[in-house]
């Protein structure tokens, strides 16, 4: 049979692996290769040669034959791989690794679940940062018995079904052959212990829910829609595991003010015709309350003022992006007589060089969105 791949080089073991190295090298290849997650187009194929290289391999007969004559002495041995069905290659993982294939062990203590929370909070507590309560529902541990689930002065006893180990054993015949299957203890629910009087407060569960609140920190900078993880402040787990996380998901309210632009605040500010000709001093609004911005004479729509340091905090960075005014001239347009002959008279005395630009309003409006 030439072409035919040395079992061992399939499993990715030494010829002198024991039986403990070549079940978990079949085992992690059964895992990457199973037909449900695998991405392999010839999963299937690479999954019978991977149990057949173990059929042989995990028996210690068929392994001294091969390992002695190779696949002829198997062939000449009478030995057939076992061929298999692939419809039930589900109940086969299932028997041959447990239930644990891609879950949870059974009787391993699991980890608590995670929690999300959504807070809002404006635009200038974004920038300031704030420390906000969040309140929600968890699983804590129950504090009338401490967890354990028995009524206080009362014990729990060992589970009887499965002596305190939390597991059951069963054995299933598979293709592999017999496989001890096991499983957690339906009687203790894996814990390995029963409760003669249960906690009255957690009904024996050891562990309740209850409303919480948690302050949580919002540090300057923070961004509409991230979340903040506080770890171990999730639903409780069952004994001996880890507690979930807190996800804090903050959105961040538009300010009717204000457009923010990454690290930098946008705003417009509207000039009329003549504090635009003329020059001014203006009270604008700022992520820090109003300043006073002097405009200059001759200011043009369009143009821009930058305020340097005034925009958003860089989050977990340094310093502060920047806030810049889009600058826009109102056109007056109901005007009084008098108005109208006041601009008649003006415009007889203007000339190009009244209106001459140094740059025009498109770059302008380019410089606000650099
Ligand atoms: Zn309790
Ligand atoms: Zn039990």
């Amino acid at each position: 049979m030439a072409g035919r791949r040395d079992y061992y080089e399939i499993l990715g073991v030494s010829r002198d692996a024991d039986e403990r190295e070549i079940k978990r090298a079949f085992r992690a290849l059964a895992r990457e290769l199973h037909p449900d997650v695998s991405e392999h187009p010839d999963a299937e194929e690479r999954f019978r040669e991977a149990a057949e290289a173990y059929e042989v391999l995990s028996k210690p007969e068929t392994r001294e034959l091969y390992d002695r004559f190779g696949h002829d002495g198997l062939r000449t041995g009478g030995f057939r791989p076992t061929d298999f069905d692939f419809t039930s290659l589900a109940d086969i993982f299932s028997a041959f690794f447990g239930e644990d294939l891609f879950g949870a062990a059974a009787g391993r203590p699991t980890r608590g679940r995670d929690i999300l929370v959504e807070t809002s909070i404006d635009l200038a507590e974004a920038a300031e940062g704030v420390t906000r309560p969040v309140t929600f529902s968890a699983t804590v541990t129950c504090s009338t018995c401490d967890g354990d689930g028995a009524e206080p002065g009362t014990e729990t006893e060992t589970c009887e079904q499965c002596g305190g180990t939390g597991r059951l054993q069963s054995v299933s015949n598979t293709v592999f052959g017999q496989f001890v299957r096991t499983q957690a203890c339906g009687r203790c629910g894996g814990s390995g212990r029963t409760i003669p009087h249960p906690c009255k407060t957690c009904r024996g569960s050891g562990r309740v829910r209850e409303e919480r609140t948690v302050e949580v920190e919002i540090p300057p900078g923070i961004h509409d829609g991230q979340r903040i993880r506080l770890a171990g402040e999730g639903d409780a787990a069952s004994a001996g595991g880890r507690a979930g996380d807190l996800y804090v998901h903050v959105g961040v309210r538009p300010d009717h003010r204000f457009v923010r632009d990454g690290n930098d605040i946008v705003s417009t500010l509207d000039l009329t015709m003549t504090q635009a000709a003329l020059g001014a001093r203006i009270a604008v609004p700022t992520l820090d309350g109003e300043t006073e911005l002097d405009v200059a004479a001759g200011t043009q729509p369009g143009e821009v003022v930058r305020l340097r340091g005034k925009g958003m905090p860089v989050l977990q960075g340094f310093g502060r992006g920047d806030h810049r005014i889009v600058v826009n001239v109102l056109v007056p347009r109901h005007l009084t007589d008098e108005q109208r002959a006041a601009l008649e008279e003006f415009d007889r005395g203007a000339t190009d060089e009244t209106y001459r630009a140094d740059e025009g309003f498109l770059s302008r409006l380019r410089a606000a969105f650099r």
